[in-house]
């Protein structure tokens, strides 16, 4: 059985509206007009975007990196913490100048932030000079909503709360070496603090063939890289009937033909299994790097958190992990003063990264957020107490990093050349542990898999020669 999938009939529906847009902008514009996307947020929303793109330029949209020459704005915006959201209201404020010099401009928003109804309403009431919202389930109308906004309408649709998959999209990817695919939508598991589940509804895994599909087009289009994109990659399949789990979907995807390295995440602790990690060493495409965020190291905090682990149970898997995959690299997301945190508790934080020794780290300080049970608990601790805490994990952390990137010094990674360095005549690659690493060389090594042999290291990035 295949997940929750939009039905054939809405999907043609959109075909028709797509050609009905492309009509009414050929007849409005004498050359194509031009799209700003703009996506905030994690890559579940590139992915979204991504698709946006494609739907986009199928209907007559050429894209474009110059808001200041855009006929449409959108941005996809993530609401995961009030930072995020600040910025997008901010961004959007700044928009009505743009539109005061191009009446026709036509500005939408989407993502996480446009399923909360408190900001769809404030959107409504305060920036009335937005022309389209629409909430994270119904991407695939977008061919109908242009269509009505063209035709005059001003669209906001964010009520649909029951998930789907729409297979079949067009895509526009943003780059030419690193591919992104998302295997599954959604969550389940309402950890305390998070919005996620709230905005994105529960988790819908894509059917192996359209994922093996998209990676066998990836691969065939020359893609370098393919990562496999989740909320928890490790329940892939669960609310599919005799579906394969997620290590076997990657063995699958590790037997495609090409060379091409595959990452993934985000995985979380309490599904990881032993199967996943021996499936990591016995490949030879899948990257040695496991993100496997563990938000805190202490067994309170953790239950406060509804994360389903102990610290013991998170230290053995990673134990296990480091046994069974050679050089394997660690990352991990960490929230700093989640409500009623003490600095004890969050000292045993400081001890698990010591203990792990991470590579790099994403780390936050607790956002509240609204709905979530972590906003109704009692929250004591003041700001500059948590910036405090926050600077020294900052602090902790970057030792480890300089020991860890110290230790590579001297020996020959494996680099995938991303993009020119910030000196003139460098590159800049990733080696397989994701360590940044820049050296001398030509742009025809872009995209190419290279020899690199570290020359300096320096905290976060290592310096090289080509071997
Ligand atoms: N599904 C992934 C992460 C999704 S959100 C997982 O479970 O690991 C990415 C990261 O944002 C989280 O891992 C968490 O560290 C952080 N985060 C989520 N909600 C937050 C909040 N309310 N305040 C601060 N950080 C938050
Ligand atoms: Fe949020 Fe937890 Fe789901 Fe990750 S697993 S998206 S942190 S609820």
């Amino acid at each position: 059985m295949r997940g929750a999938l939009v039905d054939e009939k809405q999907l043609e529906k959109q075909k028709e509206y797509a050609l009905l847009a492309s009509a009414a902008i050929k007849s409005r514009f004498e050359s194509a007009p031009k799209a700003f996307v703009h996506t905030y947020g994690c890559q579940g929303n590139v992915a979204d975007s991504e698709r946006i793109q494609g739907i986009l330029c199928e209907i007559g949209y050429e894209l474009t990196s110059e808001l200041s020459e855009a006929d449409l704005v959108l941005y996809n915006t993530c609401a995961v913490r009030e930072h995020a959201e600040q910025r997008v209201f901010g961004n959007v404020g700044a928009l009505k100048h743009y539109k005061a010099r191009n009446k026709n401009m036509i500005i939408a928003l989407c993502g996480c932030m446009m399923q909360q109804e408190h900001v769809s309403e404030k959107i409504r009431k305060s920036y009335p000079f937005v022309n389209l919202v629409f909430g994270t389930h119904v991407l695939h109308r977008l061919p109908e909503f242009i269509f009505r906004v063209l035709s005059g309408e001003k669209v906001f649709c964010t009520d649909e709360s029951k998930g789907v998959i729409a297979e079949g999209l067009p895509i526009h990817r943003d780059g030419e070496i690193k591919a992104w695919l998302p295997i599954m939508y959604g969550c389940n598991n309402f950890c305390t603090y998070c919005v996620v589940p709230y905005v994105r509804g529960r988790e819908r895994s894509r059917d192996e063939e359209s994922i093996l599909e998209e990676a066998r087009q990836i691969v065939k289009a020359g893609y370098k890289e393919i990562t496999l994109l989740g909320q928890n990659v490790n329940s892939y399949g669960n609310d599919l009937e005799n579906s394969i789990n997620f290590a076997q979907l990657l063995k699958k995807i590790d037997s495609i033909e090409g060379d091409f390295k595959i990452r993934f995440m985000t995985s979380h602790p309490k599904d990881c299994t032993k199967e996943l990690i021996d499936t990591i060493a016995a490949s030879e495409k899948i990257s040695h790097h496991l993100h496997l965020p563990f938000q805190s190291g202490n067994n309170r905090v953790l239950k406060a958190m509804n994360r389903h682990y102990t610290r013991e149970k998170y230290l053995s898997l990673i134990d296990y992990a480091k046994k069974t995959i050679p050089n394997l690299s660690l990352t991990s997301d960490v929230i700093v003063g989640f409500p009623g945190e003490t600095y004890e508790e969050f000292k045993d934080t400081l001890s698990l990264i010591k203990e792990v020794e991470f590579t790099s780290l994403f780390t936050f300080i607790y956002s509240p957020r609204k709905h979530t049970p972590a906003a109704e608990m009692d929250d004591p601790v003041p700001r500059s107490e948590k910036n405090k805490w926050f600077k020294e994990l900052l602090d902790t952390q970057a030792e480890i990093a300089a020991k860890r990137t110290a230790s590579m010094n001297g020996k020959t990674y494996r680099v995938l050349v991303e993009s020119e360095g910030k000196a003139e005549g460098t590159l800049s690659g990733r080696t397989d542990e994701n360590v940044i690493i820049e050296f001398e060389g030509g742009r025809k090594l872009i995209g190419k898999y290279v020899n690199v042999k570290v020359t300096q290291n320096l905290t976060w990035v290592l310096k090289g020669k080509l071997e």
